[in-house]
């Protein structure tokens, strides 16, 4: 009988199931993949190899056929409708992948008898606009959007599998983290990519809402191996993984703009600010459009001192070293030399 541990990844073909998947190949376990289409998953060829499995969170009956073939040892959750703009016009839909799936996929564990660990990708949106700072896992949850609603479902059905069945069902309450495989409808990569694309001359100007919205922000590489220590330990239990930093978008933005090796100015204030290149062109504007009308994060910030305690998991990576990363990675894939 083989010792060699499995696990199933489902959505791995975002952001954190690209990194995640390379870092369980790297520790020697037989990797299979969820994914909804043949499409190209984000991961590069550096990582190792993943069987792909096609299936939905919608379909029960294609989760029952994964995990019956696949018999996996860990089973890590992170498929979701996860834009929250997008969760306003889709509700029903963000319910049913983002909450109802994660019963889904515990009713499948439970109904075929597989013993595999679950970790749920749960989300600091669950704490919307809480008024105690910083948060951690004591912090009484409030949703304000479908995404988050879903996901507060979700948590709450891992909780109740755990127990009700005394399943190794976990919750990760993860604080946004961000790398040069994050989605292009996201503030950090939609700065990195249009900033690469104006220096080759494929984008004019790059237009942005509020530059004072503050975040939470780390590296998805690191997160990754926050996942996979919570589903280490002997007992289950629900961890928040963050930086503890705060960093606006306007920091942000003018590190990457440092990273371009671009001389930039600043001018302008309110609506009416501009950031421009030496020759005078405008290359970053604000357009209120983007403003979001959404709650103000004034307390945001995730305490992962649980974290750093029980797993050993601390964030590392600066948001200077993260604008670095993803900059030079797009700058890259547009063919500019660093
Ligand atoms: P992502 O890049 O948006 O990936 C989401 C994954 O879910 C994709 O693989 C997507 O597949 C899959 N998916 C969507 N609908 C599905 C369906 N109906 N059936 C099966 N799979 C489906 O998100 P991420 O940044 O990697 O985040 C991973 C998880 O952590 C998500 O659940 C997210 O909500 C949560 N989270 C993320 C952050 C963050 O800052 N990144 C913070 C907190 C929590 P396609 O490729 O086919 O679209």
């Amino acid at each position: 009988m083989s010792s060699q541990r499995s696990a199933l990844i489902i959505g791995s073909s975002g952001q954190d199931g690209s990194y995640l998947s390379e870092l369980l190949a790297s520790k020697g376990y037989d990797v299979h993949g969820l994914e909804r289409s043949h499409a190209e998953s984000r991961s590069t060829s550096e990582g190792g190899a993943m069987t792909r499995h096609f299936g939905d969170l919608s379909d029960c009956n294609s989760l029952v056929r994964v995990i019956n073939t696949v018999r996996p040892d860990e089973v890590y959750n992170l498929g979701a409708q996860s834009q929250i703009n997008l969760s306003f016009s889709v509700p029903e839909h963000t319910a049913d992948i983002t909450g109802l799936g994660v019963t889904r996929i515990l009713e499948t564990l439970h109904r075929t008898e597989c013993p595999a660990r679950f970790y749920q990708a749960s989300s600091s949106e669950l704490f919307g606009d809480t008024t105690i700072s910083p948060q951690n896992e004591q912090t009484p949850f409030s949703p304000r959007n479908p995404y988050a609603t879903a996901k507060a479902y979700g948590f709450y059905i891992t909780r109740n599998y755990r127990e009700s069945y005394g399943m190794f069902a976990v919750n990760g309450i993860l604080y946004n983290h961000e790398s040069p495989r994050r989605d292009e409808s996201y503030v950090t990569r939609k700065i990195t990519l249009s900033l690469a694309r104006i220096m080759t001359g494929r984008q004019d100007c790059l237009a942005l809402g509020n530059l004072e919205a503050k975040r939470d922000w780390g590296y998805a590489k690191e997160f990754v191996e926050g996942m996979w220590l919570m589903m280490q330990q002997e007992k289950p239990d629900d961890f928040v993984l963050a930086t503890g930093h705060r960093h606006s978008v306007r920091e942000f933005l003018e590190h990457c703009l440092d990273c371009t090796g671009m001389k930039w100015t600043k001018s302008g204030d309110g609506d009416d600010e501009t950031y421009k290149d030496a020759k005078g062109n405008v290359i970053v504007r604000i357009d209120p459009r983007f403003k979001r009308p959404t709650v103000a994060k004034e307390a945001f910030i995730g305490d992962a001192s649980k974290a750093k305690k029980v797993l050993g998991w601390q964030a590392k990576t600066t948001l200077k070293e993260l604008a670095d990363i993803m900059m030079t990675s797009d700058m890259k894939k547009l063919g500019i030399k660093a």
